[in-house]
């Protein structure tokens, strides 16, 4: 059997900016990927926006990781040639009770560490964005797009020089706890068993079932898993705005919002439908609760400018009925499983944060 210091399972954005760090640290890491290229699965499934942290709850792993990874970003995004745009965005408010909600959105976002949202009159709003309906609106400066594959290479291209080697098509099937580190089943089409002192288990959707299938993990730490899928739809109509503009956010999630690729091209949603299994079709029938809820900001949109586009699906750990939940980065103080990581519930603004988070495994892997 073979053996190495250290296995993360999952080559989405997240594994891929562990795998980074860790190798840096001078760790000998491989990386087993199901699939056979880099971030095939909810990490080329989402709206690739840089999020400032205005929303997440105060004090949560979220809130400091969404701000402290997206000046990682960045300046990682700067000094290694990965296109993105610093768009900024506009909150929207489409009514007084809405104006009403401006400032305490504007006081949390203060409480995350994000301190600097501007108050912009409707008239403010327009001047910025004329095809805007609005009464008035928040400005977040610090929001932005990227590229998400060219990161991804990227990140791929800095483990690599630092000696991490990546097995594709090679799907963790099973493993076992070990007096001295794990034994891995690795199937796909040349199965093998892997040995390894520290293993990060940075699967996504598939994080929660990897952590059951691994013998010796205590399966009550294992968080019940639950899909919320997200629908977008793309514009034929030319979008005439500069800046992303999302709604003031509702029970739930934050309203259908329309983001922008680095072309300029538009896209509305995600939207968000708790489903029982992963299909990423996305439904033409949900266009129509699409039409009013932008409407409410962009009243020209043209009737039947809306197409189904492209869907992701969240990870999440917490049912419907719980509205908000937190990134799980669990470690042997909270499972009792030495030299294990289970990341665990990395939905937005997981690519935001990516590079924090690494930070805070290769921080709790050397404890
Ligand atoms: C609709 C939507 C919109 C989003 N928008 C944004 C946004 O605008 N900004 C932002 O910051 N974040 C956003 N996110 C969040 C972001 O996309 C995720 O947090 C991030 O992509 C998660 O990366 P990951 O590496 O954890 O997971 P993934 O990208 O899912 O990667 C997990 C990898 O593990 C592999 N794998 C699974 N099982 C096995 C196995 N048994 N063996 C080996 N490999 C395995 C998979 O093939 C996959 O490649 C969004 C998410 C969604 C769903």
């Amino acid at each position: 059997m073979d053996r190495v210091e250290c296995i993360v399972i999952g080559a989405g954005v997240v594994g891929l900016a562990i795998a980074r760090k860790l190798a840096q640290a001078g760790r000998e890491v491989i990386v087993l990927e199901a699939a056979d290229a880099i971030g095939t699965v909810t990490s080329s499934r989402n709206s690739e926006v840089i999020h400032a942290g205005i929303y997440y709850p105060a004090g949560s792993r979220m809130a400091r990781l969404c701000v402290q990874g997206r000046r990682a970003l960045y300046a990682y995004c700067r000094d290694h040639g990965i296109p993105h745009r610093n768009s900024g965005k506009l909150i929207v408010a489409t009514s007084a009770a809405e104006v009403d909600r401006l400032g305490a959105i504007r006081s949390h976002a203060e409480t995350n560490g994000v301190d600097d949202l501007t108050l912009l009159s409707g008239a403010d709003a327009r001047a910025l964005e004329p095809a805007l309906r609005c009464e008035a609106a928040l400005l977040s400066p610090s929001t932005g797009i990227i590229d998400s594959h060219a990161y991804m290479l990227a990140l791929r291209g800095d483990a690599e020089a630092a000696g991490a080697a990546f097995a594709f098509l090679a799907p963790l099937d099973s493993g076992m706890v070990t007096a001295d580190g794990f034994v891995l089943e690795v199937g796909g089409d040349a199965p093998m068993q892997l040995g390894c002192d520290l293993l990060i288990n940075s699967a996504g959707l598939s994080a929660p079932a990897i952590a059951r299938r691994l013998t010796g993990m205590p399966l009550d730490k294992v968080p019940t898993a639950y899909l919320a899928k997200g629908n977008y739809f793309s514009c034929s109509a030319k979008a005439p705005f500069s800046r992303l503009i999302y709604p003031v956010p509702e029970p739930g999630g934050l309203g259908v919002h329309l983001t922008l690729d680095l072309a300029g091209q538009a896209r509305f949603g995600p939207d968000v439908e708790w489903v029982d299994r992963i299909d990423y079709v996305v439904d033409p029938a949900r266009a129509e609760r699409f039409y009013p809820a932008i409407r409410r900001y962009w009243p020209a949109l043209p009737d039947g400018a809306l197409m189904p586009s492209y869907s992701g699906m969240r990870p999440k750990i917490v049912p419907p009925a719980v509205a908000v939940q937190d990134f799980m980065i669990q470690g042997p103080k909270a499972h009792g499983v030495s030299g294990l990581i289970n990341l665990f519930g990395i939905e937005s603004p997981g690519l935001t944060a990516s590079l924090a988070i690494a930070d805070d495994v290769a921080q709790m892997a050397s404890e």
